[in-house]
């Protein structure tokens, strides 16, 4: 099965298995060499989520809650192993952890 493909620097697109370019540190763009590349629907899913939140949000036009899931969602499909991406990892891993315990130290008291 193949999926496009989309660069972020040149805005090329192609067709590439999914399997050959899981791996974000070895996949190029195959018109510029780049590394800023990403299945076309997680960005064009991103893109949609952010022109909904400029249509539906009063000014200064925050976004929404799926804009923010949506490009959440595309930055670590980019670059699931790069610093930023680790930070908002380690940030829903802590908030998890902290909401199970006070859902248990509620349940004790
Ligand atoms: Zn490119």
């Amino acid at each position: 099965m193949s999926n496009e493909f989309i660069c972020l620097h040149c805005r090329h697109v192609w067709k590439a298995r999914v399997a050959e370019y899981g791996d974000w540190k070895r996949r190029k763009c195959p018109n510029c060499g780049k590394r800023n590349t990403v299945e076309k629907d997680f960005y064009d899913k991103a893109v949609e989520e952010f022109a909904n939140s400029l249509r539906t949000s009063p000014p200064p036009h925050p976004p929404t809650k799926p804009a923010i899931s949506a490009t959440y969602r595309l930055l670590v499909k980019m670059f699931p192993d790069s610093s930023p991406v680790k930070v908002l990892l380690d940030i829903n891993k802590a908030a998890r952890k902290r909401v199970r315990e006070s859902a248990s130290k509620q349940n004790q008291d």
